[in-house]
């Protein structure tokens, strides 16, 4: 981590009643992570003005406001970046005040050479998975569901700057109700790029059979029934069968040409994970981490499983 900003003392107000403006660069993994949004809720909490916005190279801000809470701002900057950027330099260089109130996050800058780093997708988070079970929420069972703090990133990006036009959700624009969301500071989809639901967002659809009725229902049908299905997610295609169907399995294997190396076990959660293998304090927080990285274990029967 560097900084070229100063870390001088917060002088007196009385002292230093002028205003300073800087314009400041912040590089690193911040795009698609909520980084617009935490800058302007900072820039709002500190009394700030100026504005936010992307650029191929990472963030650009300038902001405007007593020095102390300059100092703040800047410090905040490092020290309470959203979970899931990591910031790896900030630079800020004073410019002329300009007197303007208010903060915005700006359009986005796509000139440049493309140098920035895009967050990887993130697990859904516990805020959207308590959403997802709640029949009285608008995304229910709504298996597309994201905020600023989880969903696709990488896999959904074609360029940088992060901002929807650059990514796989250019063809669902936002429905009246997800863009109210999308534009209210105080919402936790606030400038979320891939927000969506059940109105305006991509469905899940079932190729191959005959199906009239809910897809998801059918596939898992489907698996009961011994069939092999390949799941289309978001970063390619999963291969699935019933793990405790050996007919199944096999016709997997024999498919693959993978005789003997382990599949990976989907469990629902960690207390399913337990049941099928020994899952320790290590395997558990990986199973539970952002990435919800797939894990070796030993299986029950003496086995490893992935
Ligand atoms: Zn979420
Ligand atoms: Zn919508």
């Amino acid at each position: 981590m560097s900084s070229s900003s100063s870390r001088s003392a917060t002088p007196p107000p009385h002292r230093d009643p002028a205003p300073a403006r800087l314009r400041v660069r912040v590089e690193g993994v911040v795009q698609g992570v909520g980084f617009r949004p935490f800058v302007h809720g900072l820039a709002q909490r500190l009394a700030l003005a100026g504005h936010v916005g992307n650029d191929v190279h990472g963030v650009f801000i300038e902001v405007e406001g007593a020095r102390a809470a300059l100092d703040e701002f800047l410090r905040a900057l490092h020290q309470d970046a959203p979970p899931l950027a990591t910031v790896d330099t900030v630079e800020a260089r004073p410019c002329p005040v300009l007197g303007a109130p208010g903060f915005a996050i700006v359009a986005s800058e796509p000139r440049g050479h493309r140098a920035t780093l895009v967050s990887a997708d993130t697990a859904t988070c516990a805020a959207c998975l308590t959403e997802l079970a709640d029949p009285a929420d608008r995304r229910y069972g709504y298996p597309f569901i994201n905020c600023t703090d989880c969903g696709p990133r990488f896999t959904i990006v074609r360029d940088v700057p992060y901002d929807r036009p650059h990514t796989t959700m250019a063809p669902f624009p936002m429905c009246t109700a997800c863009a109210a969301e999308y534009h209210d500071p105080t919402d936790r989809r606030f400038h979320a790029q891939p927000v969506c639901c059940p109105d305006c967002g991509p469905r899940l659809a079932l190729a191959g059979v005959d199906d009239r009725g809910d897809p998801l229902a059918t596939a898992a049908e489907l698996l009961r029934g011994g069939g092999v299905l390949a799941v289309k997610g978001l970063g390619g295609y999963h291969l699935a069968a019933l793990a405790s169907d050996e007919k199944a399995t096999l016709t997997l294997r024999t498919r693959k040409h993978r005789e003997n190396k382990p599949f990976a076990v989907l469990a629902a959660d960690l207390s399913e994970a337990r049941r099928l293998a020994h899952v320790g304090p290590v395997e558990a927080a990986l199973l539970t981490s952002r990435t919800r990285s797939s894990h070796s274990a030993q299986d029950k029967l003496g086995g490893a499983s992935g």
